[in-house]
């Protein structure tokens, strides 16, 4: 069972070929690590998921149907640099961003209160973000990214910069979340934590997948 696919995705900028016929899928409710060094393509890959980026050509489908316009309550979206502000508390932050998509203000706060107690940040509530660890800071992206409950969350390299406790902790939170049934798709530049965080794996290089598949299947077949 498939709820995402992505067929020969193709995508350049002048000259640079980004995505060269990218094709894999992604089964519901997984860990999935999109392995792949510098320049690779997987920003641009996340960014045509969502939306952000026309391609050139290719297919996205959701459960069997073409990707329509309405993917902004299916995905949520962690960039690698978001700006938040810094002397806002982190309650007030993380409803922002929850009326700006499209909740009101009663809701909005409701679903403030529930992201930070699921992953386990209500204490951060009221602190100001520029009071917060790296680790911690990271924790109230992620928020921003979940406050709407999307069905599919996308990460652009959320272990950047993270020392080895922050990247324990973090990666704890997305596989349980994914237990939890949300599927999660992150961008990474590193083998070791891919291979130690995920159940699924889809390597990009040049703008092909070159290998993809559960690991236990990859380790076996190698
Ligand atoms: P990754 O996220 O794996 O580092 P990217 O998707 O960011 O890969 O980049 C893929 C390729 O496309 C790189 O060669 C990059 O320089 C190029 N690229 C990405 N965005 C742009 C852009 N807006 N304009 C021109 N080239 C771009
Ligand atoms: P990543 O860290 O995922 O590789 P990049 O640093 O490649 O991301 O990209 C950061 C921003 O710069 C993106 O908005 C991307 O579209 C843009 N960008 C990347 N490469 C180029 C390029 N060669 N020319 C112009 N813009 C680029």
């Amino acid at each position: 069972r498939v709820v995402l696919e992505i067929e020969g995705l193709r995508k350049r900028y002048g000259g640079t070929v980004a995505l060269d016929g990218c094709t894999f899928a992604v089964a519901p409710k997984r860990l999935v690590g999109l392995l792949g060094p510098n320049g690779a393509g997987k920003t641009t890959l996340m960014r045509c998921l969502l939306g952000l980026v026309v391609p050139d050509g290719g297919e996205i489908r959701w459960s069997g149907e073409p990707l329509d316009g309405d993917r902004g309550r299916r995905f949520g979206y962690m960039p690698e640099e978001r700006g938040l502000y810094p002397s806002m508390r982190v309650a007030e932050q993380v409803r922002y961003f929850a009326m700006l998509s499209g909740l009101s203000s009663a809701a909005a706060a409701r679903a403030t209160t529930d992201v930070l107690q699921r992953i386990g940040a209500a204490d951060l509530a009221e602190r100001r973000l520029e009071e917060l660890s790296h680790g911690n800071q990271q924790r109230i992206q992620l928020a921003v990214a979940l406050v709407h409950d999307p069905e599919i969350l996308v990460l652009d390299e959320p272990f950047a910069g993270l020392d080895p406790l922050g990247v324990d902790q973090f990666g704890a939170l997305l596989l349980d979340l994914a237990a939890d049934g949300t599927t999660v798709l992150f961008s990474s530049h590193q083998l070791d934590l891919v291979q130690h965080l995920c159940q699924d794996i889809v390597t990009i290089h040049r703008g092909r997948v070159v290998l993809a598949g559960e690991l236990e299947e990859l380790q076996r077949a190698t």
